[in-house]
């Protein structure tokens, strides 16, 4: 499909050159031949009006002008065929160049989406084909107990929950993608961490986390209801991702760049091999922990996803054993600023 189109872009390109080549050479064609008929003209004159003297009676005929003039003529139009041609060879090269690189980023952004599609079918596939197994064994056995029957119901709606949860993240994702529904205005750092920290107080009960936040507030330009759910995210990772009791330490402090917070937890941490991988899509990490723990690896791609609408930055760095740190990078004040005068 792509050959295609960079044939076809590159012919578009190579047709406008040679278009404007063709133009100016005939142009050029036409400025040529009117000096040379000038000069020859003026030639001519010269010699009608020069003193002929005996003996010498071979001056040039009106033929012979005739000639020149038809010579010249050829001669202009070898030259610009010649350059015209080296224009051809030149333009295909330079036309070929930027028909792959207008299509490049098109190539990738296709790429991408294809890869994403084939991920999410795939993880979509698996709880279906568990159900769907589950229930046909269910089906075939003539002896099925009421109780037996429960079980298997239960077990259904285990794998409809985690299709819930794959369809509501891919919706998240495809939403901050998209910068729907953001309104910026200006917020509390520390508001925002502790609403993420209200919203969780049942997952942080259930495993016995405790959160300490450190620092002064600072009002950022960003959309409320995405910051939080950015330090949810965080904040499930530290708790799910850790085999004793989690603390979680914030730290909110001004620096040139903006507003840094840094998210700071005592859990499994992340081997050097998976942490430049923990932001891609549908991304986990090879250990214990992440087969036994819920997830579809799209919680850090929502949570950079988010950053980037508010032009920040999110890294992470861990040592396996001792914890992980996420550190928030978001400019206080968006350059363009997205808030009504
Ligand atoms: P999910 O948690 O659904 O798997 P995420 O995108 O949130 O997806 O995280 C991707 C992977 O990064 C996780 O599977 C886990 O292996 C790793 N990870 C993320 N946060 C942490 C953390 N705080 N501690 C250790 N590992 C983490």
């Amino acid at each position: 499909m792509f050959k295609s189109a960079t044939v076809r872009l590159t012919l578009a390109y190579l047709g406008i050159s040679m278009a404007i080549s063709l133009f100016f050479s005939f142009i050029l064609y036409q400025a040529a031949v009117h000096e040379l008929q000038v000069g020859l003209e003026r030639q001519s004159r010269f010699f009608q009006e020069a003193p002929k003297f005996p003996g010498f009676s071979n001056f040039p005929t009106e033929n012979f002008y005739d000639q020149q003039l038809a010579e010249g003529k050829k001669r202009i139009i070898i030259n610009l065929v010649y350059t015209n041609l080296i224009i051809l060879g030149l333009a295909g090269a330079g036309s070929y160049f930027l028909a792959r690189r207008t299509l490049r980023p098109i190539e990738l952004a296709l790429e991408a989406q294809t890869r994403f599609s084939a991920d999410a079918s795939h993880e979509l596939r698996t709880p279906l084909t568990a159900m769907q197994t589950e229930i046909e064994v269910a089906l075939r056995d003539k002896n099925l107990k009421l109780s037996d029957a429960k079980a298997q119901l239960e077990s259904n709606l285990e794998e409809v929950q985690k299709l819930k949860n794959l369809a509501e993240g891919l919706l998240a994702l495809s939403r901050h993608q998209a910068g729907q529904g953001v309104a910026f205005t200006f917020v509390s750092l520390i508001r925002i961490i502790e609403e993420a920290e209200v919203r969780m107080g049942s997952v942080f009960k259930q495993a016995g986390a405790s959160l300490n936040l450190k620092g002064h507030d600072i009002q950022v330009e960003g959309d409320k209801e995405s910051l939080i759910s950015l330090f949810m995210i965080l904040f499930d990772n530290a708790v799910k991702y850790s085999s004793h009791k989690p603390i979680i330490n914030i730290a909110v402090e001004e620096s040139k760049q903006g507003a840094l917070i840094r998210v700071i937890d005592n859990g499994i941490g992340i081997d050097a091999k998976s942490l430049p991988h923990v932001f891609e899509r549908f991304y986990r990490a090879d250990t214990s922990r992440s087969k036994h723990t819920s997830g579809y690896g799209l919680g850090l791609s929502i949570a950079k996803q988010i950053v980037s609408v508010h032009k920040g930055e999110i890294t992470a760095s861990s040592t396996p054993g001792i914890g992980s740190e996420f550190t928030v990078k978001l400019p206080i004040k968006q350059k363009q600023s997205l808030l009504p005068e």
